[in-house]
Parts: C-alpha cells; structure tokens; sequence
C-alpha cells in the first residue's frame, strides 16, 4: 500500500476526502434520525394531551345529559304540574347541575320562558324563544343533546354555553326544553393544566369552526370562526389525525394533532410549535455539526498535506535518481546511466530487430591540453566539448553520455551506420566548429575523433562487443591522424573485425 501510494501520491487525497464526506453523510443521517425521534416523541405527548382533555369532556358531557334527561323525563311528567315550584325543582335538579362550571339548570316551555330553575333566580318574564339552544330543538323532535355557541348570559355576562334537550307533550309535539347552562371557562380550566412550550398553542374548536377556548388564552380569538383557515378543514375531515403547518393566526409553524370529542361537535387540538420541539434538538445538532465540519476538514487537510507531501517527496526521489546517472561537469548522463540505457536498447533492438549504433568519442590530445592550459580551463573545454555533441545529437531516443575522463559515448537506437556514420560526422564538425584554441595540438584548436560500430543484436555477442568493436574503430581513427570518423560496417556476423 505504501508503495501504491507513493506511485499515485493523490489517491492519499481523494481517498481522504472521500472518507470524510462518508463519515460527515452519515453523522448528517443520524441527526436527521434524531429529528424524526424528537417530532415522533413530541407528536405522542400531544396525542396524550389530547386524549385526556377529550375523555374529560366526553366523561362530563355523558354526566350533564344524563342530568338533561332527568329534567326532560321530569318535565314531560304530567303529575309535576300539581306540586310546588320548590318540590318541583327537587325532583328536576340533580346534584350534577350543582358542579363548579354549571351556571344554571331550566325548563323552558313551549314559547320559551322559564317555568323551573335550580337556582333562586328571579324567573324572568323573557322569552328564550330567540336562543339557538331552543329553536334548535322546537325545530325538530329528532336534535337529541344540542350544543349552542357561546353567548352572553343575561343574568350574570359571563360566556355561556347552552346544551339543550326537547321536552314533548303528550301528543309528541313541542313543549318546550330542558337547559344546562355552562360557564365557557370550564373548557379554559381544561387547558389551563396543561403545558405545550412557550410558543404551542392548545385550543377546543367547534366543528363548524367557532374557537371556545385557546392557551395562551387570547381574547379576540374565542368566539371567532376559524373555519377559513386553510389548516381546519383539515380537521374536519378525519376524526383524529395530525400535521404540520403553519399557523394563519400568529404565522408560527405548528405540529397538530387533533381528536373529535365523541357525543360532542368539538374537536381538541394540542400543537406545540416546531421551534420548541426541535430547540434542544437543533441546538445539539448546530455543535455536532460544527464538530462534523471541522474535523472533516481537518481530514481532508491532513489526507491532501499528505498526499503533497508524498508527492513531493516522489519528485525528490526522482531527482535523486537522475542526479546520480548524471555527469556533474557536463549535465549528460554518466557511465552508470548510459550502461543502463544500453543494456535496455539492446534488449529493445533484438525484440524488434532494429540496429544499433553507438559512437565512442576521444578528445585529441587532452593531456597536453591541461598541461598548457590548466585542469580548470581543461574542464570548460570539456564542458563546451560535451555540449557541442549534445546539441548535434537531437533524436529523443539518443543517448550522449560522457564516459569518463575526456570520453564521450552516443547510443543511437535504431539507426544503420551509415545514419551512425552521418551523425558522427556531425559531431566531429560541431567540435571543430567550436574552434576551442589548442596551441599544443597540431590541429590548432580542440578536436574529436570517433569510432563508429552498428549491430543488429544479438550481433557482436552483446551491448559490449558493440562498445568494444567501438573503441577499436576510435583507435584506429586516433592511428590514423586524430580528428576523424573510423565507421565499422558490420554484416550480421557476431564477429568483430576492422
Ligand atoms: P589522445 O589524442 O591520444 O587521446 O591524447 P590524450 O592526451 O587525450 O590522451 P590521454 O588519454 O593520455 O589523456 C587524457 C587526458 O585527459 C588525461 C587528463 O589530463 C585529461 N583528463 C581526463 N579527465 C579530465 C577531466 O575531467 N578534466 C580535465 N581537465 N582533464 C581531464
Ligand atoms: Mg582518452
Ligand atoms: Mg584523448
């Protein structure tokens, strides 16, 4: 792995970024996770909460019409018209109308004026003919247990509902009504226990619409049709449910959960707001998705340093290796590297079958060079020596190379002699063209000769009989006069000859 990645140094990145967008993808899931735990709690308490405030309801509701009854069976009595007004109220009031919230318990007859009351009211001379409670059931013998709207009271102002049974004469037509009037701020004292967060709203609504009791309690609300708002019908339709939305009220996004009061028309609704439930939850989530953040960029850092690092560290290494085949006076590569080269070119000339050349080059008479003219400008003359041949030398797979000492080499793969011959020529020239002053050289400026040998391998026995053969033509130019080029034209025979 650890050679893997330092051949592909950016794998150490990629892989690093890709790790940290994983591990952020998969704390991002568990939060969210976490957020549907957060609303599923949240959305079981409220449907607890609503359930208690509908089994209240419907438990008193069941109480105050079985009361309601009573008085219809009393009134429809014709044996009651005989007693007193105090025996009569005896017998028509329960102890149920005596309950904190029950304001009021009557009989009303056929045109709407009170015939008995619980309490010691003065029994007004008024007509309730005009109260929806009583037209309500005058209007039909089949209404059962009717609920009004809240209204006024005229005896005390407070907000009051009136629930309502037919009282029926003997033939089955009309007669008037029994009356429970209860005080709106039972509903109130229902929610009043109950705590949905700072900005949660809890409220019992009419089923047409009609608020009568809301938490926080907010005044110009009770009494309002709320059935426009788009979020009621949704109410309407189910008899218990949930959603999100958000409120048209006071525009806080709310989660409802609502049930219908069963043997009622109202429908409790609790809807703590989104923002209280999901505080402790988004507050948790904003630090852990700091932490997230920050740590998957400091891996992603970390992987891409490293990943440069390793890279820098492979160009080093790479460097390295090609200072040490490289010849420090020169810049051309040295023996060490040309031997490598010409190993692998040979190998390559006997898989495809191409000839090989390869120039072996002596500077004429050198030592008398450095004996005139020092080790120091021997070096420069040398440096412009090696630089001559490689600029003559322009094929990419060419290979010039100083040899040691004052002795240049140039493998050219792939090239017959005659090419070989041609470029050694060049070079030859390109030296004598630098005209490097030579005073101790009969010559008159610094000169080269070069021997010159081809192959096709496995021709002359190996890369090294081709050098041999290669020298020996270098020897036979520096015999015959120095500053020429001796080619050896080889056939295909492994033998070296002149
Ligand atoms: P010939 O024409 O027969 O090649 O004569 P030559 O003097 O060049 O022959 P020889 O091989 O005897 O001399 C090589 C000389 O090259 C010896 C040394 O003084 C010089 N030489 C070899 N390497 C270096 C080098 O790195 N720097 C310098 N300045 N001179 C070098
Ligand atoms: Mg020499
Ligand atoms: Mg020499």
């Amino acid at each position: 792995m650890a050679s893997a990645l330092s051949r592909h140094p950016m794998v150490a990145g990629v892989v690093g970024t890709v790790v940290a967008v994983l591990m952020a993808s998969l704390s991002i899931a568990t939060l969210y996770q976490g957020r549907q735990g957060v609303l599923d709690h949240a959305h079981e308490t409220s449907a607890n909460l609503v359930a208690i405030i509908s089994s209240d309801l419907a438990r008193n509701v069941e109480i105050y019409n079985l009361s309601l009854n009573a008085m219809v069976e009393g009134a429809q009595n014709p044996a009651m018209t005989a007693l007193s007004p105090a025996l009569r109220g005896q017998i028509l009031f329960d102890r149920a109308i005596s309950a904190a919230y029950i304001t009021g318990a009557y009989v009303l007859d056929a045109h709407g004026r009170v015939t008995a009351a619980s309490k010691d009211v003065p029994l007004l001379a008024a007509s309730f003919a005009d109260r929806e409670y009583f037209y309500a059931q005058q209007r039909s013998p089949s209404t059962g247990l009717f609920f009004s709207h809240p209204f006024a009271s005229r005896l005390r102002g407070t907000p009051t509902i009136g629930m309502s049974r037919r009282v029926n004469a003997p033939d089955g037509s009309f007669a008037g009504i029994a009356l429970l009037a209860m005080n709106v701020a039972y509903f109130n004292s229902l929610l009043d226990k109950l705590n949905v967060g700072a900005e949660g709203s809890i409220f019992i609504v009419y089923q047409d619409g009609t608020m009568i009791a809301r938490k926080p309690f907010h005044e110009d609300l009770v009494g309002r049709n709320v059935a426009i708002s788009p979020t009621f019908s949704r109410m309407v339709n189910a008899t218990s449910g949930s959603y999100a939305a958000i409120s048209p009220v006071d525009h806080v996004r709310r989660l409802y959960t609502f049930s219908h009061v069963p043997g009622t028309p109202f429908i409790a609704v609790v809807a703590p707001a989104e923002g209280d439930v999901l505080r402790q939850w988004r507050e948790r989530s904003r630090v852990v998705g700091a932490l997230t953040l920050l740590s998957g960029m400091s891996f992603v850092a970390v992987s891409w340093l490293l990943a440069l690092s390793l890279r820098e560290r492979a160009r080093a290494q790479e460097e390295l290796v090609r200072l040490a085949g490289t010849d420090a006076l020169t810049g051309l590569p040295n023996r060490r590297a040309f031997d490598e080269r010409m190993d692998d070119e040979w190998r390559r000339g006997r898989r495809a079958g191409t000839p090989l050349s390869v120039l072996f080059i002596d500077v004429d008479y050198f030592k008398a060079y450095n004996d005139t003219y020092g080790h120091a400008l021997g070096d420069d003359a040398l440096a412009t020596v090696a630089h001559s041949i490689a600029t003559t030398v322009r094929r990419p797979g060419d290979v010039p190379a100083r040899y040691g000492g004052e002795e240049f080499v140039v493998l050219l793969p792939d090239t017959p002699l005659e090419g070989a011959r041609h470029i050694a020529e060049a070079i030859r020239q390109g030296v004598q063209a630098c005209t490097i002053p030579h005073r101790a050289s009969a010559l008159g400026t610094v000169t080269i000769s070069i021997g010159c040998a081809t192959a096709s391998p496995p021709g002359l026995g190996g890369a090294y009989g081709l050098l041999a053969a290669a020298d020996q033509q270098l020897y036979k130019a520096k015999a015959a006069g120095r500053d020429c080029v001796r080619p050896l034209a080889h056939a295909a025979a492994p033998v070296v000859s002149g």
